[in-house]
């Protein structure tokens, strides 16, 4: 069933000189009970502002969300409240939010006073069961964001996001600023906590190498806007939109021995255009190898092609990959 749902969301912002930074731009997802669905584009393409419109921690401009069948676009904060426990996000940088001068338990401990969890005793001992959860030692309760690793700082971030006990969790970057070798370990705990709670995670990374093991579905983001949605081994496997493909390229193969072609690399030219001044028709026109006449001034709706939805005038084949 559908936990959460977005239609045609917007939301711009005024940049200096007062013109309209347009970071989301039209996008519409469904996110369904106890999946993953990866979120993946470069950076400035609009999926963090995307995580904090789909649990309301920014005003959309236009548009609406769903929450369990709420429409809770337009709630004020008093009325978001109950709801917080519910829908959580996960920051890139767990440093940053977490408070230098509290301990970790402390740290913990705040949303869970915050929405009356119970008495001191109570919270004492949820803090140490969550502490479990995410794989820290009890015997660390007491120490400072700065005596904990990388890693670390993020089990507490993630002990905090699950500590009510929430619905979905928005995980913007949760990974990102952390070392390969412990990036794994992060991603097992996030694999491990959704099986064991039965979690719903939005799961955003600018890589598609990081999401592909987390994720069921894939939504491509390029400029604010949605570019491709599809089942994560069927994205993979046969990438529909231009953007997507030189997503993918980029992504360092294995060799598993079977004798399957490698992907050819494309390599994209030219930046991402600014969100100021987007493209007219297809906002990826200036950089798709594809482009055509039409695609410089019709802009592409995302539709259904072959079990997946994509928004380009012309799909790469779905199978012209995967199946040589
Ligand atoms: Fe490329 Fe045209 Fe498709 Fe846009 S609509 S991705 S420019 S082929
Ligand atoms: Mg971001």
């Amino acid at each position: 069933s559908t936990l959460l749902s977005a239609t045609d969301v917007v939301k711009h912002f005024r940049a200096g000189g007062g013109r309209a930074v347009q970071a989301v731009n039209g996008v519409s997802l469904e996110v369904v009970s106890g999946e993953t669905l990866g979120v993946v584009g470069e950076s400035g393409c609009g999926k963090s502002t995307l995580g904090r419109c789909l649990v309301r921690l920014t005003d959309l401009t236009s548009g609406t969300v769903e929450f369990q069948g709420q429409d809770i676009t337009s709630l004020s904060r008093r009325r978001l409240r109950p709801l917080r426990p519910a829908m959580q996000l996960v920051f890139q940088d767990p440093y940053a939010s977490l408070n230098p001068r509290r301990t970790a338990g402390d740290a913990v401990a705040e949303p869970l006073r915050i929405h009356g969890y119970g008495d001191a005793a109570a919270i004492r001992n949820r803090v140490a069961e969550l502490f479990d959860l995410v794989g820290l030692a009890r015997a660390h309760l007491d120490r400072y964001p700065h005596e904990f690793s990388g890693g670390q700082r993020q089990r507490i971030g993630i002990a905090r996001a699950i500590a009510l006990n929430p619905k979905l969790v928005v995980a913007d970057e949760p990974v990102s600023a952390l070392d390969v070798s412990v990036q794994a370990q992060v991603l097992n705990l996030f694999a491990d906590l959704q099986e064991e709670l039965g979690l719903t995670y939005v799961f955003i990374a600018h890589d598609l190498g990081v999401v592909r093991h987390v994720s069921d579905r894939i939504a491509v983001m390029y400029l604010g806007e949605v570019v491709e949605v599809a089942e994560a081994e069927e994205l993979y496997a046969a990438p529909a939109h231009p953007y997507t493909n030189a997503l993918l390229s980029a992504v360092p193969e294995i060799d598993d021995g079977s004798g399957a072609p490698r992907r050819e690399r494309v390599v994209l030219t030219g930046d991402v255009p600014s969100p100021i001044d987007r493209p007219n028709g297809c906002s990826f026109h200036p950089r798709c190898p594809a482009a055509q006449a039409l695609c410089r001034t019709e802009r592409p709706a995302l539709r259904s092609v072959a079990g997946r939805q994509v928004a380009c005038h012309f799909p790469i084949s779905p199978g012209s990959i995967a199946a040589e």
